[in-house]
């Protein structure tokens, strides 16, 4: 389907816990985008996260490997994870670029979120720059392109509603390196959302509705998201860094 260039779609954020929101995410992209491999890449921690602590990041991956276990085109990368010296967003996709990017078509994937905030991501333009990006819609949160800038806007190609075909065109297109925005998902769940009701004692519902069943295992098995600030860390004295 997607020809003979591989396609790549890059998944960065804490999956702190990774939950339904992220995987139909890339189940979703991966129909409508015809992609080869999603790759998650925990980062260490999300630059608006910083006031708290998050779970250790082994936790975070083990539980994106049990997530993703059934689904031979999702893999999770180790690649912030393992560089001592926490990388940002733009040195990642360098680093990407350079073994992947070779011989596949890389796509960096965000939700509306982290769109919104991106002028706050470490040299974002040059981000913006270096991959393609697929944007998708998440409740609460606009869709909208006024806070970037122009040249970046004309980048970007909305298709949201759109069929498999027209993404299809528009990808054959050769017009440099686009900001594909979709709809490819609605979910109103959120990773901060679970780790509440798991808090707060509420979690069978939730745990259950938006989080894979090995995953929930997972956190009942390790007792993840019990304190009332947050999770402790492990990882004594370490400094929150950004990650975008
Ligand atoms: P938290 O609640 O801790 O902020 P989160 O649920 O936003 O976490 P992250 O790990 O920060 O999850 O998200 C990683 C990426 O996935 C981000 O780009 C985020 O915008 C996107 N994402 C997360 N949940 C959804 C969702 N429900 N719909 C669309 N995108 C999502």
């Amino acid at each position: 389907m997607s020809g003979v260039v591989k396609r790549i779609a890059l998944y960065g954020g804490s999956f702190d816990p990774v939950h339904t929101g992220h995987t139909s995410v890339a189940r979703n992209l991966s129909e409508l985008f015809a992609l080869d491999e999603v790759l998650f890449i925990p980062a260490h921690v999300a630059p608006h996260k910083r006031d708290r602590k998050v779970t250790p990041a082994l936790q975070r991956y083990a539980m994106l490997a049990l997530a993703t276990q059934n689904e031979p085109r999702f893999r999770v990368s180790s690649i912030e994870l393992d560089a001592p010296e926490r990388p940002y967003t733009v040195e990642t996709l360098g680093r990407l670029q350079e073994t992947l990017g070779r011989e596949a078509r890389l796509f960096f994937v965000m939700g509306a979120d982290s769109w919104t905030e991106i002028r706050t991501w470490r040299e974002w333009e040059r981000v913006l720059e270096m991959a393609e990006h697929i944007v998708v819609t998440r409740p609460g949160y606009e869709l909208d392109a006024s806070h970037v800038t122009e040249a970046v806007r004309e980048r970007i190609v909305d298709v949201r509603g759109a069929t498999r075909e027209t993404v299809e065109r528009e990808l054959a297109r050769e017009e440099g390196r686009k900001i594909y925005l979709t709809d490819a998902v609605e979910l109103d769940v959120s990773a901060t959302a679970i780790r509440e009701a798991v808090r707060k004692g509420a979690a069978s519902e939730m745990l259950e509705r938006f989080v894979a069943p090995e995953v929930a295992d997972f956190i009942r098995k390790y007792r993840l998201y019990r304190n009332t600030h947050e999770t402790e860390s492990f990882e004594a004295g370490s400094q929150d860094e950004a990650r975008g």
